[in-house]
């Protein structure tokens, strides 16, 4: 399904270190690729890894005491665990640029916005200092801004959250991105604007070709916005599929549980199954599937082996003792239960 790739993430493996001995896995050994003009949307619970798994592509780890300990972050041809820091900050915000949930927290309180805009620009282009305010007046417009110029004058805290969140899209976009991520992007927002919002990243991903990390976790942003869906438990993918394959055709009981959860117009149902229980501590990880305490169809096997990500069609890969292709033949090294 993916042709020509921009990102290849391939069997990162993300750690939280307590002490030089202790440390606690986050991310265990994920490999996912990101299409040219892609959207791809990265969906669970808090705690699943989502937001770890996007910073640690972004190396943006070292406020933490989080490391990437395996694998490796190909983009545009270049391991960028490889990159100097130096390296690594000219493609952050440059080629590669990220929203956040919390729009002021990113946002410099003590900075106008226009001298925000004209120093990221210039730092990733050789534009002067008035072509650089030009632009930013224009992706300020070009995100549904009508008096950019006014804004461009104003502090972060004289904006309303969703005029926030949209300079922070302007900002991310300043300096035409080849891959945005977007982590929970409108979760702050109230639902109409959060609909503007997404409407708005949209037009501008078809007009300028970029790609998208979309992470989220609501299904229904997924639905909306996303071209493949990868679904993350417990630091771990467990299923990958087109969108519409996704919603049609769930594999694994973990993303038919948050589909079953969404709520549907006109479905007559009052109260919206969820699934029992919560993301385990991944300091204290059930063995054998990570997802078995909350599984319906859980049985001894998944209790004491952990499964592989099973490869269900072309485009679907799940990580469910229920899509084994060998069941009941004994694999390499294991007997069956
Ligand atoms: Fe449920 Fe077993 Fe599949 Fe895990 S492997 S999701 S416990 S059926």
């Amino acid at each position: 399904m993916v042709q020509e790739k921009l990102l290849t993430v391939n069997k990162l493996r993300t750690e939280f270190f307590q002490n030089k001995k202790t440390s606690v896995t986050a991310i265990n050994e994920i490999s996912f690729d990101i299409g040219k003009g892609e959207i791809l949307g990265l969906v669970g619970e808090s705690g699943c890894g989502k937001s770890v798994t996007s910073l640690s592509i972004m190396r943006l780890l070292n406020f933490t005491s989080g490391k990437v300990t395996k694998g490796e972050v190909i983009f545009d041809g270049k391991d960028l665990q490889k990159l100097s820091e130096k390296e690594m900050r000219e493609i952050r915000g440059g080629k590669m640029s990220m929203i956040f949930q919390e729009p002021m927290s990113s946002l410099n309180p003590a900075m106008r916005i226009d001298k925000q805009m004209i120093e990221g620009i210039r730092l990733h282009t050789n534009l002067s200092k008035q072509e650089a305010r030009e632009r930013a007046a224009k992706i300020l417009q070009q995100v549904g801004i009508p008096d950019p110029e006014r804004v461009l004058k104003n502090y972060p805290h004289q904006l309303s959250g969703g005029m926030s969140q949209r300079v922070m899209i302007a900002m991310a976009m300043s300096c035409n991105p080849q891959l945005l991520i977007a982590d929970e992007p409108t979760t702050a927002l109230d639902v109409t604007i959060q609909a503007q919002i997404l409407e708005l990243m949209k037009k501008i991903q078809q007009e300028e070709g970029m790609s998208i990390l979309l992470i989220t976790h609501d299904l229904g942003v997924v639905a909306e916005m996303c071209t493949r869906v990868i679904v993350m438990y417990a630091g771990e993918i467990v299923e990958e599929a087109p969108v519409e394959v996704l919603f049609n055709n769930p594999t694994h009981p973990y993303t038919e549980g948050l589909i079953a959860s969404v709520p549907k117009l006109g479905s007559g149902v009052k109260v919206l199954p969820s699934i029992p229980g919560s993301v385990p501590d991944l300091s204290m990880l059930p063995k054998g599937c990570r997802f078995a305490p909350r599984c319906k169809y859980a049985t001894e096997r998944c209790h004491n082996e952990e499964p592989d990500l099973f490869e269900v069609s072309e485009h679907q890969k799940c990580r469910c003792w229920l899509r084994d292709p060998h069941a009941g033949v004994p694999r390499e090294g294991k007997e069956e239960k």
